[in-house]
């Protein structure tokens, strides 16, 4: 079996991390988050009086993105990667309504995504990873060996959203993440860099359809056959 690129993209709360997530802890690769990357930009933004009522200060992110650094500590007890902001855990904040307001116009920055990109890129030198995101096969891992895009209706997606928030004891209702859901689809769909777009040679999975044992059984299914190439 050789050692492969898994490129899963998809629109925000798609359930693509969970099962990224399971796909690499099954077949031993390391598994990037890159939405977290963008959300700990954007908590940064935030912490430094860059963002506000859904606006962005570009210049002033821009100037400071030489002093952000995003990196990820691996799964411990919890089985969950943390996210570090300049070596601060905010795996717990970056999920945060707040967080989710502000990250697609953060995210529409070319800057920013120049520089997460770049990581992301190096994060995939060696290969054997999983990662999801919005431009992953299209512009972070063009060459990747095995695409996926993960559909669901913005209705299926904003339950799941909410199931999560609940779980996690966050406060939210289902028209306010319903919306939220359609406006970063808005600005996700149509920005000028990068905008979330299906790979030609994606494998397309709409996980409305589909249990979660059902995606994770089709998912391994396509990694086993590419790998085995
Ligand atoms: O995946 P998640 O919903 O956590 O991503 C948060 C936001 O980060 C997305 O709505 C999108 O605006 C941005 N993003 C992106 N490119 C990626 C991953 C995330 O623009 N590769």
């Amino acid at each position: 079996m050789k050692k492969i690129i898994v490129a899963i993209d998809g629109y925000s709360s798609s359930g693509k991390s969970t099962m990224a997530r399971e796909l690499a802890r099954r077949i031993g690769y390391v598994y990037v988050d890159s939405g977290a990357m963008y959300r700990a930009v954007t908590l940064y933004a935030i912490r430094h009086g860059m963002a506000g009522g859904g606006k962005i200060d570009r210049d002033a992110l821009v100037a400071a993105l030489p002093g952000i650094s995003v990196t990820f500590e691996p799964a411990g007890a919890d089985g969950v990667q943390h996210t570090l902001l300049n070596g601060e855990d905010v795996e717990r904040e970056i999920r945060e309504m707040q967080v989710s307001s502000h990250v697609s116009p953060v995210a529409e920055i070319a800057e920013v995504r120049e520089r997460l990109v770049r990581l992301q890129q190096e994060a995939g030198e060696a290969k054997g990873i999983v990662m999801d995101g919005r431009d992953i096969g299209t512009t972070v891992f063009p060459d990747a060996e095995m695409k996926v895009f993960v559909e669901a209706s913005p209705e299926v997606r904003a339950r799941r959203r909410l199931r999560e928030l609940e779980q996690k004891g966050a406060e939210a209702n289902y028209e306010e993440v319903l919306e939220n859901i359609r406006t970063r689809d808005h600005i996700d769909t149509t920005r000028a860099v990068s905008p979330l777009r299906k790979a030609a040679d994606a494998h397309v999975l709409d996980n409305g359809r589909l249990t979660p044992a059902e995606q994770m059984e089709w998912l391994q299914n396509l990694y086993n056959t590419i790998s085995n190439e």
